[in-house]
Order: C-alpha cells, then structure tokens, then sequence
C-alpha cells in the first residue's frame, strides 16, 4: 500500500486516451443486478439505499398484481396481500434497513437479510401463535425484496470525476459509473478491445487495463493522475508532475478544436478518393456526438445495451420506441442497427444468456435459439422504419443460413404488419458481420444474401489469433496487424467489391493511426469509429494519397509477423507522427 505522500508510477495498458486528475475509489467488486451481500464504500452508501427504494417499489408492484389476480379468485380473503404491502411500507423496518446499509456499511442485499433476518427471529421466538406466523410474512416479503432487487432499475453511483479502481468491469457498469460521473478507470485485468474499454473510449474516459495487484497499491481516497495515452498511473503526484500533465491535457484539447475546423469538410485523400466515415454508437444519446463530429451515418449501433441489466424481456412497444428515437434524432442519416450481440464478454446480466465464452453462445447462435427474442426485436426495427433511414445488421455470422432465416422472419412480420396496417419500410436492408475466419473465407456467399456488410475486427482478431479480447494475461498475442488478420480483411473487402455490396470496417481498427493507410490501400471506402475518433481519422485521410497507401498495403501484405508489419507503416508515415502507435 502506497502512503499519503510518497509519489509511485503504475504502468498498465493503455485501453482509452485522456488525461484524468481525481481521487481514487476503490471497488474491489462491482455491484452486479442483484447485488452481492457485500461490504460497500461510503461513496456507495447513496446508491445501496435508492436500490433499496426501488426495490421496495417494485416489491410493491408485484405483490399489487398478485393481490388483483387473487381477488378475481379468492375475494377478500386476498387482503392479506394488503397487510404484506403495509409491512413493506413500515417506516420503522425502512429506517433500520437504511440505517445497516449506511452504519454497518453493507449493500442493500445484506441489509435486507440482516434487518429482516433478525426480525424474523425476534418474531419465532414469540409464545404467542399469531405473532410466531407474522415471521412467515417476513419471510416471503424479504423473497420478495431480494427478487426485486435484481429486477429494479440499478441506480447510478456517484463519483464527481474520481478514479474508479476495480478488477474486471462489465459493459453495464461500465456505463453505469460513467454516467455516474466517473473521471476515469483503472483495472486490474481487461483488454484493450473489451466492451468495458470501447465503451470507456465513447464516453471519452481515459481507462487503464492490466495493473497487477492494482489493490495493494493504491489506497481509497489517495490522489491519482490517469494517463490512457500511455498506460500510466501516478499516485499522489508531486506539484511539477500536475502541472506537466495540465499543460498536456490543454494542448489536447487544442488538437480537438483543430478536428472541429476540418468537420465539415470531405474526408478525401489528397488524390480525390471518397472515404465515407460513420459513427459507432452504443446508446442513444451519443446520437448528438456523431453529429457533432461529422459523421454521415451511424455505421454501429449495437443494441444490447438496451438490455443492460434487465431479466426480463424487452417488448417490441419499448423497443420499437428507442429504435424510432434513434432513428429520428439521427434523421436524415442511415442507422445501421445491430441485432442484440448478448454471450461472451456481454452479458449485461440479464438472464438471455449466461455464456461468458467467446466460444459459446453468443450473437446469432444465441438469436437462432431464442428466435421469440429475434422476432420481438425485428418487429419493432420493421415498426420503427418508417422514415426509411433503418438498416438490419446481424451480429456473429456463422453461416448464411442465419440470413435466410432473418430475410423469412422479416417477409413474415411484414405480411403480419400490412394486415394490421402498420407502417414501416418495405426496402429494410439487411447486412452481415464478417467476425470470423470462417464468415471472411465465405464473405462472397454471405454478400450474395445482404445489401452490405460489415467488418468487425475485434472478433476477427480474436478468432483469427485465438485470443480471448478480454483476457489480460493473453493481450500481448492479440493483434490485428497480425498477418493472417490482413489476409482476411482482404478477401473480405475484394468479396464485397466482386458482388458490388457496400463493406465498412467497424471495429477499433478503424480508429488506429497506424492502420488507416492501410486499410485505404487494402481498397476500404468506408470507416465506422467511435464519434471522438472522426476528427483525426478525417485529418489522417485528407493527408493520404490513395495510391501511395495502395503500395504500402502490398507491401504490408507480404510482411512475416505484425512486429513487421507495425514497423514497416510506422516507416512509412513520415516524421513519426507522435499519435501513431
Ligand atoms: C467487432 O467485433 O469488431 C465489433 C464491432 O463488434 P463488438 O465489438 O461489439 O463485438
Ligand atoms: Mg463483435
């Protein structure tokens, strides 16, 4: 453990750029749907009870819904759900319940427990019959807490712009903690191409992965500078060490206005080649972001998210909602929707599915085993479609039996909607994710199914080189300048040029310096990143030639090893630009 004033450095890798000052909060596990029986911090004190509160809401919910179902059957004998509600509304158990969380310090789940707990036992101990079966109730009203806990919306921790430290982190919380008003994040494990990272990236959070033994280092409350540029923690920093890292910060945030200036200008190399560059997104409201920064279309929108903590369902009336707004407030810009890429690292813990191998379940196997999930959500794209601005991606493809079966489902819900005469975009494209080695060396025949496709490097990387994106202790072996990785990046880009489908490139790639005179050389015209990313991405492509690039992606193509490959672009852009890495 570091003390109050001595000044230590921890390298780590560097997943999310950005500069960060702030205190540190340490979570060494982070609050999941339900909530472990955990000893909390006092940050999480407001948090542990507003899940309470909303627990105790919906609670109440579902004992009212029971309670009307059983009058229709048992009359007034139903009241007894009346008196559950009202010992669930008892201020005094709410006072001792809140009182745990914020004295004893422990997550509303534990409180729960505790409180409740002892009040049942208080209540078997009695002589008295009647006050011994009033323990029962207490019983099934804390089941009924404890359900509802998992299922109530989870509030956001407050952090004022601390640095949070923790050991792995999920893409829902994720989002959870920068709503929250993260600074910036520190893990001890994760990859740079994780969920966790991408996101840090489009909320603009500086994010360091891959610290060892990250909470013996660092205390609660100490003072930390994040540097997601290179990789770097500094803990209590000295005055000279902030100043150098202010004036870093500023002349950062110069380079962001340069981007501004050129926002509105084509992304075109130097030789006239047309580049179309799109934004991904992960929720809605980064819609107003890629506006901002010049996209011309939403090239990503994954939808998951949407499911982030949720057991239940989503129905198509809530769907077809979010999917209109985006749609409208991206208007007139296409959005290309992905279909629900739930399993591996994302499992937003809901109940869909509880494959965390990137291997298993996951995109499109998960989608053609629950296709009552896969219908809900393509109902509700065809209903929000009525502007014509909406196309279908698929997520994960493995085989082009998987289109076929989305093109059947979609012509099916179509008659269905016409029947009822309900709006929507008769045209609705639909497009393939090339992820897999195996989608790549079949991305003519897939082609020859869609209207576009779409190039996802951060799976292709990981299939292609065998490498878990999450895994830390593997992340030296991950690299999508990996040869093998280029080859298929090819013969994906030339399958679509053959068929004459539009392909984009939507993975991190997109977004590396390093790789965009490549990828242009190797014949790709249109680019998905991150909204932070357009403006240097845009800069980068104004100051290529098409043709050198195309001799420069030869070259790269016959290159042994990505160390090669790395070094050789490295050569090729002069004056070492001081973003490339
Ligand atoms: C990809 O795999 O490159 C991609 C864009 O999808 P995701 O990162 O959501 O898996
Ligand atoms: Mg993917």
């Amino acid at each position: 453990m570091v003390g109050n004033d001595a000044s230590v450095t921890l390298e780590g890798i560097p997943a999310s750029p950005g500069i960060a000052l702030g205190v540190v909060h340490l979570l060494s596990s982070v609050t999941g749907a339900a909530g472990e029986e955990q000893s909390i911090q006092e940050f999480e004190i407001e948090l542990e009870v507003a899940r309470f509160h909303a627990a105790v809401k919906a609670a109440d919910d579902t004992l009212s819904q029971i309670e009307a179902m059983a009058r229709e059957q048992i009359h007034d004998r139903a009241e007894i759900f009346e008196g559950l509600r009202m010992m669930l509304h008892d201020p005094a158990l709410h006072t001792s319940i809140c009182g745990t969380i914020s004295q004893r310090r422990l997550s509303a789940l534990g409180a729960i427990r505790a409180e409740m707990g002892a009040l049942a036992a208080q209540f078997s101990a009695s002589p008295n019959l009647t006050i011994r079966a009033r323990a029962e109730d207490i019983h099934s009203l804390q089941e009924h807490l404890i359900a509802a806990l998992g299922t109530a919306p989870t509030a956001h921790p407050l952090h004022n712009g601390a640095v949070l430290a923790v050991g792995t982190l999920s893409p829902g919380d994720t989002v959870l903690h920068a709503r929250g008003g993260v600074g910036a994040f520190v893990l001890e494990a994760g990859g740079i191409n994780s969920h966790a990272a991408i996101l840090a990236r489009a909320f603009e959070l500086p994010m360091v992965v891959g610290i060892r033994d990250l909470f013996a280092r660092l205390q609660p409350g100490c003072r930390v500078i994040v540097d997601g540029y290179v990789g770097r923690v500094i803990i209590n920093p000295d005055q000279t060490t902030i100043h150098h890292y202010q004036l870093r910060k500023e002349s950062l945030e110069a380079q962001r206005q340069r981007y501004r200036q050129i926002r509105d200008l084509p992304a075109e190399t130097r030789d006239a080649e047309r580049v179309i560059l799109t934004a991904n997104l992960d929720l809605m409201e980064e819609v107003e972001g890629a506006l901002e920064n010049g996209a011309e279309e939403i090239g990503l929108m994954r939808t998951e998210y949407l499911a982030m903590h949720r057991v239940a369902e989503i129905s198509v009336e809530e769907q077809t909602y979010a999917y209109r707004k985006i749609a409208e407030r991206a208007y007139p810009m296409t959005v290309n929707f992905r279909l629900f890429d739930i399993g591996s690292d994302k499992l937003l813990g809901n109940a869909w599915s509880s494959d965390s191998s990137p291997l298993g379940m996951r995109g499109m196997r998960l989608l053609m085993a629950h296709q009552e999930i896969l219908h809900r959500q393509l109902e509700a794209l065809l209903r929000a479609s009525e502007m014509k601005n909406i196309r279908v991606m698929l997520p994960m493809v493995g085989s082009i039996e998987e289109i076929r079966t989305v093109k059947r489902m979609i012509a099916e819900i179509k008659q269905q909607l016409l029947a009822k005469r309900v709006p929507f975009d008769d045209y609705l494209p639909v497009g393939a994710m090339i992820e897999t080695p195996a989608a790549a060396l079949i991305a003519e025949t897939l082609a020859s199914e869609c209207a576009f496709l779409s190039i996802g490097t951060n799976d292709l990387a990981q299939y292609t080189v065998a490498v878990d994106r999450a895994n830390e202790s593997v992340a030296a072996w991950y690299d999508e300048f990996h040869p093998a990785v280029l080859q298929l990046i090819r013969t994906s880009i030339l399958a679509a040029h053959r068929v004459g489908v539009p392909i984009t490139l939507c993975g991190e790639m997109a977004g590396l310096p390093l790789a965009t005179g490549l990828l242009v050389g190797l014949g790709l015209r249109r680019f998905s990143v991150a909204p932070p990313q357009l403006g240097s991405l845009k800069m980068r492509i104004r100051s290529l030639s098409a043709a050198e690039s195309r001799a420069w992606a030869r070259a790269a193509l016959r290159m042994p090893g990505p160390g090669e490959v790395r070094a050789y672009l490295r050569s090729c852009m002069d004056g070492g630009d001081s973003e490339v890495n």
